[in-house]
């Protein structure tokens, strides 16, 4: 079971070739004898490393466990009013090219640093996307996009890009899906997010409440709060549920409850909560729950109607109430990559790009950050 390592341990050596160099390809087949068998009806069984094997192929080097420690402390900071900076999660939807994603990462490092005096930004490195009926569900699930899925692979490649974007220097974000998936690739995110379908899922409040960075739970699809405001209820206490241990055997985890989290407002269908009326009632909303009352603005999504160019006047906006006084906006939550849009997965496609929703262009971007 030798699996290359190929970790990329500072941002000069993290060329973009890095992902694609290492051999993926050899490396998944030894991962685990490829035990495909048929089980009970309507499903079929393939073996995956278990969260240790794949740490122990791709292992997060001190220097960047420190990083990650350090940033998600600088986002408790921003959360609890202890540093006074506006957290920005801002990145592609979801990310279907590696190199396009680190080329993306470079760019966005330098421009973090142009503005780290006003501003945290933590890149999103989505790998799980949640489908309201069905469709491409990630490069964690399927890195091909074959429709076959290959978590074998998915695993590898999510791993070893998520080494190699926080070899930049950036910290990352990521929406948790599968319950499983942080087991493998969590101690490399400084910020999760539980996304407007899974906020009121139980399974999803029981791990927020075992995760060890902030988590931000989108409002539901429906525009309303209140499944928010009752998971980060139930995030913050103690569970038990049943899960995967390290060495990949089924366990009860018990989970200490956590206490970083906070709403992400991202509108619902027909509904946009951004302005100062819909900030106002959430947070009055959660500080009568006894909940921080910092809240995050997703500009893209329901509030956006999916148009990606309004996330520029949604940002302005909210940026414009926090200056105003709104110091319960903590930060802001933006859908940005290389090209401006969206494009449908196919042959053809254009490098940098999104396959999923559309997103701000790098011009756009860097011209909107340097504007807040
Ligand atoms: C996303 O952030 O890309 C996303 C799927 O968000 P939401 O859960 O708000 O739809
Ligand atoms: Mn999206």
């Amino acid at each position: 079971m030798n699996m290359p390592v190929s970790v990329v341990e500072n941002a000069e050596e993290s060329a973009v070739e890095s992902v694609m160099e290492s051999a993926i390809g050899s490396a998944i087949g030894s991962a685990v004898e490829p035990a495909v068998k048929i089980a009970p009806a309507r499903r079929r069984e393939v073996a995956l490393p278990t969260p240790d094997q794949l740490r122990g192929y791709f292992p997060l080097v001190a220097k960047l466990e420190a990083q990650v420690e350090h940033q998600r402390h600088a986002i408790r900071n921003i959360l609890n009013g202890a540093d006074d900076r506006l957290l920005v999660v801002i990145g592609p939807c979801s990310i279907h090219d590696e190199v396009a994603a680190l080329e993306y990462a470079q760019r966005l490092k330098q421009l973090a640093a142009d503005v780290s005096d006003r501003m945290l930004i933590v890149m999103r490195a989505y790998l799980e996307k949640p489908r309201t009926t069905v469709g491409w569900k990630g490069l964690l699930y399927d890195p091909e996009r074959s429709g076959q899925g290959d978590l074998n692979q998915g695993l590898v490649r999510s791993r070893q890009l998520l080494l190699n974007l926080a070899a930049t220097g950036l910290p990352l974000a990521t929406e948790a899906l599968s319950p499983f998936a942080m087991d493998y690739l969590g101690d490399l995110v400084s910020w999760t997010a539980i996304g407007a379908r899974t906020t009121e899922s139980q399974l999803h409040r029981e791990m927020a409440s075992g995760l060890p960075m902030p988590v931000g739970f989108k409002n539901g699809t429906d525009g309303g709060i209140a499944v928010a405001t009752n998971a980060m209820q139930s995030a913050a206490h103690g569970h038990h549920h049943p899960g995967l241990s390290a060495r990949g055997t089924p366990v009860m985890i018990s989970t200490e409850g956590n206490a970083d989290t906070h709403l992400v407002l991202r509108g619902g269908r027909g509904i946009t909560n951004y302005d100062s009326h819909s900030i106002a009632r959430a947070t009055h909303a959660l500080q009568q729950a006894g909940l921080n009352p910092a809240v995050m603005v997703d500009c893209s999504h329901d509030n956006a109607c999916k148009q990606h160019e309004r996330q520029q006047e949604i940002a302005r906006d909210v940026v414009a109430q926090r200056r105003a006084g709104n110091r319960q906006i903590c930060g802001l939550m933006l859908e940005s990559f290389l090209q401006p849009g969206r494009q449908n997965d196919g042959a053809d496609l254009q490098y940098g790009c999104s396959i999923t929703d559309p997103c701000l262009g790098w011009e756009q971007t860097k011209a909107l950050i340097r504007s807040l």
